[in-house]
């Protein structure tokens, strides 16, 4: 398989080339060059598998040569066989038609394990038997940060430095990062806030002096791998609730729209989607712009579920790269304008095209508080914030086929939205217990491109 970037203007890579370059060097992202599609038959295949070997047969189309037979399933059972549920991704049931899809068994309680423990065996796989380094780079506001931690603490060849806003994470979210003390691993504070430490993380990939030193990487859901991850769990619930005979909804918690357009992905794929439901909270360029087709940036309002907080949705370029006949050119020159003006429109193919799959429903504090009591009162369900959103948006949806809504996040690591909206204090699952004993270890620096860029220089390893 060939990745192509959305801008039209990076070298066509190989799958291995496209995981460890992260973004393309245009400023787009990498995507397939076709979408590979499966038979009726191989997706009534799926049923009864187990959650990796699921994985194998939906991911294999997209590694092409990148790995040699059977690797690719013992990875996945590698990295699956962290989840502490045996279905590492449990269906749940609601009501009649409204189902749950558990996707926080993962060892940092978040979504994103599922794609970063794969993500991170992936990276080192392909750096084994070479003479290079890897060298990821992040900022994080929270779960991000842990779960990308947890997937490469320990792999050869492999340095992480991620930065948080000092004082503005959890206690939770923080020691899920600090307390790993793996001498690839370095936690850095930053005296300033979330989107200053990802401008300054963004300065160091677009600085050559220093970029040019490093093998540099990006975790965050720019990096194909991440999505192509994300597919697979689409499958699974889709073929539990009757797939391919049987068409099935997804309601989706969004932010960076990652999650959502690996339910596109699946459906490209050949799997019977009915609808995917973009749930955003007041946050809510994509809404917007489904609604609309003005996509345009406002100012970041906090909330309680600020996974969702986001105003530039990077992977909502997919999409609109997809929908408008894969013109890299055009689309750069629409994306360029965005940057600039901070406000574009989408042409009349992205918002037919979108319409024909996505609908969007923005979910505000009542509705989210509503929404967790009712799972919790009428379900039997203690649901995080973030699921709610994206729950509220599934019961509000008029639509005759099975809903799925992604859980994003176990409860516990919203404890006291939670309690707040139900009277109930969801307690830390044993795999996270001694969090509050063990011994942190990370570093404060300033706010500033010198200080960041000296700090890491000095750790990291040069290009060889
Ligand atoms: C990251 C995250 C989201 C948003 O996912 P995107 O892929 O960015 O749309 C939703 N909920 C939780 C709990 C998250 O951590």
């Amino acid at each position: 398989m060939r990745y192509v970037s959305t801008r039209g203007a990076a070298p066509v890579l190989d799958f291995a080339g496209a995981t460890l370059a992260g973004l393309a060097s245009d400023g787009g992202l990498y995507v397939p060059e076709t979408w590979p599609t499966l038979s009726q038959d191989e997706i009534a295949g799926l049923a009864g598998l187990s959650y990796a070997e699921t994985a194998a047969r939906v991911m294999q189309p997209f590694i092409g040569d990148s790995l040699k037979d059977g690797e690719l399933r013992a990875l996945c059972e590698a990295a699956y066989g962290r989840f502490s549920h045996v279905a590492v991704t449990p269906l749940v049931q609601l009501d009649h038609d409204q189902w749950l899809l558990e996707l926080f068994h993962g060892p940092t309680l978040a979504f994103k394990d599922v794609a970063l423990q794969l993500l991170g065996l992936l990276f080192e796989r392909f750096l084994t038997g070479t003479d290079q380094r890897l060298t990821i780079v992040g900022a994080t506001s929270g779960d991000t940060g842990s779960a990308a931690i947890d997937a490469v603490a320990g792999r050869e060849n492999i340095d992480v430095f991620m930065l948080h806003p000092e004082g503005r994470v959890s206690d939770v979210q923080r020691r899920q990062m600090t307390t790993v003390l793996s001498p690839n691993v370095f936690n850095i504070a930053i005296r300033g806030d979330f989107d200053t430490a990802q401008g300054l993380v963004k300065a160091m990939f677009n600085d050559a002096a220093f970029a040019g030193r490093f093998r540099l990487s990006a975790v965050n859901s720019i990096n194909w791998a991440r999505l192509m991850a994300q597919v697979v769990y689409y499958f699974y619930a889709g073929v539990r609730l009757g797939a391919p005979d049987r068409a099935v909804a997804y309601s989706v918690p969004t932010g960076n729209f990652g999650d959502v357009f690996a339910g596109y992905v699946a459906a490209k794929m050949g799997l019977p989607v009915a609808r995917l439901i973009v749930a955003t909270n007041v946050n809510d360029i994509l809404a917007r712009a489904l609604a609309t087709g003005d996509y345009s940036r406002a100012a970041v309002i906090p909330t309680p579920t600020p996974s969702m907080d986001i105003q530039v949705s990077s992977n909502f370029e997919r999409l609109l790269f997809d929908l408008a006949g894969r013109d890299g050119p055009a689309l750069a020159a629409q994306m360029q304008g965005f940057e600039t003006s901070g406000a574009m429109r989408l042409t009349n193919a992205q918002r037919d095209g979108a319409a024909t799959l996505f609908t969007s429903d923005r979910a505000d504090l009542d509705d989210m508080t509503m929404a967790m009591r009712w799972a919790s009162e009428a379900a039997g369900q203690v649901i995080d914030p973030h699921t709610a959103i994206a729950l509220a948006a599934a019961r509000r949806a008029d639509l005759d086929v099975p809903i799925v809504t992604l859980a994003t996040a176990h409860p516990a690591k919203f404890r006291d939205t939670v309690e707040r909206a139900t009277g109930l204090r969801p307690a830390m699952p044993g795999r996270v217990g001694d969090l509050f004993d063990r011994e942190e270890r990370y570093d404060t620096v300033d706010a500033s491109f010198a200080a960041i860029s000296g700090y890491i220089a000095e750790r990291a390893s040069p290009l060889a």
